[in-house]
């Protein structure tokens, strides 16, 4: 069967597709040897690496490259360095994308939702945009069981929560990851974003003020899909899902509610609703990803994706 060709694009290597076969990597050989060649000559160190990605080739598992580093984690370093961050262009209490700044007094830039209604939260970051590696970095944790991908999570995590730490006014600052329910923990084996959450202050997030505690609050409810409910509907389909259960350790301390992705924000809005009816005097959330709203030519998707209009492939 002939096989055709092609470069992806903005995904280095070529591949050659047959119609019976899954796609073969056809460069990689080359790249390989050639790699070797040059690493063996430079170190005693990069004999060791290039021995150990030739016994044991691995590809990256976002672009398929092979690696020629040992890590435990299975991402080529271009693919980790395309994930950035943002900062600009966004909310200033949900880190909505706004296309049209509404500068307040203060200099405040606010999305036309917090401008109508307050949050439950007082300040919502995220370290990048919901889409491409970062998507993938964070289900290569969640639903491949890659562990060391917590690591790298942790570290964007904790660059996020340095823009929250101007807003804090108690010394030690409680950190609750968004609870997922007994049955998915089980089967999961362990909670994402308490796992990022810890890798995170491992890494000194939030100047030593934070101290992590995963026990009180809990998923009490099995939630169905969000996808394509209205905003009134997500929040009705997650009333009731989540309880505290020490609300003696809530009352009167600052809260950082951690989770992984920020999509529409109804499931860190219902989990601060909780908390603060449990007294905490503030909430405010930290995510590794947040969905944007995309703008696109001569349609103005900032209406489309409308607050109360139905959210594609909602989640959380
Ligand atoms: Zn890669
Ligand atoms: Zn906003």
């Amino acid at each position: 069967m002939p096989a055709a060709s092609f470069a992806l694009p903005g995904k280095r290597g070529r591949l050659v597709f047959s119609s019976s076969e899954d796609p073969i990597r056809v460069t990689p050989v080359l790249t390989r040897a050639s790699s070797l060649v040059s690493m063996l000559v430079s170190s005693v160190s990069g004999v060791a690496e290039s021995l150990f990605a030739t016994l044991f080739p691995s590809d990256c598992r976002l672009c398929g490259f092979p690696l020629v580093n040992i890590s435990r984690l299975p991402v080529c370093r271009p693919c980790l360095s395309d994930v950035r961050s943002i900062t600009d262009g966004v909310c200033s209490v949900c880190g909505e994308r706004v296309f049209s700044p509404y500068a307040l007094s203060t200099g405040e830039t606010r999305c036309g939702f917090c401008r109508r209604l307050e949050p439950p939260f007082v300040k919502a970051v995220a370290y990048g945009s919901y889409d491409d590696g970062l998507r993938e970095l964070i289900h290569l944790l969640k639903y491949q069981q890659v562990r060391p991908a917590a690591v790298v999570l942790g570290r964007m995590l904790a660059e996020a929560v340095r823009r929250l730490e101007p807003g804090w006014n108690e010394h030690s600052v409680l950190v609750v990851p968004v609870p997922l329910h007994a049955r998915k923990l089980r089967q999961r084996g362990f909670n994402q974003s308490e796992l990022i959450a810890h890798h995170a202050l491992k890494l000194g997030a939030g100047s030593g003020r934070l101290v992590l505690h995963s026990r009180v609050l809990e998923r009490r409810r099995e939630t169905q899909s969000q996808i394509g409910l209205t905003r009134h509907q997500r929040r009705e389909n997650l009333r009731g899902s989540f309880a505290v259960t020490r609300p003696e350790v809530i009352a009167g301390r600052e809260i950082l509610l951690v989770d992984d992705g920020f999509t529409t924000g109804t499931t860190v809005s219902e989990c601060a609703r909780v908390l603060r009816r449990a007294d905490a005097s503030k909430v405010f959330v930290a995510t590794v990803a947040r969905r944007l709203k995309i703008e696109a030519k001569g349609l103005d998707l900032a209406q489309t994706f409308a607050e109360d209009e139905p959210t594609l492939a909602a989640t959380g």
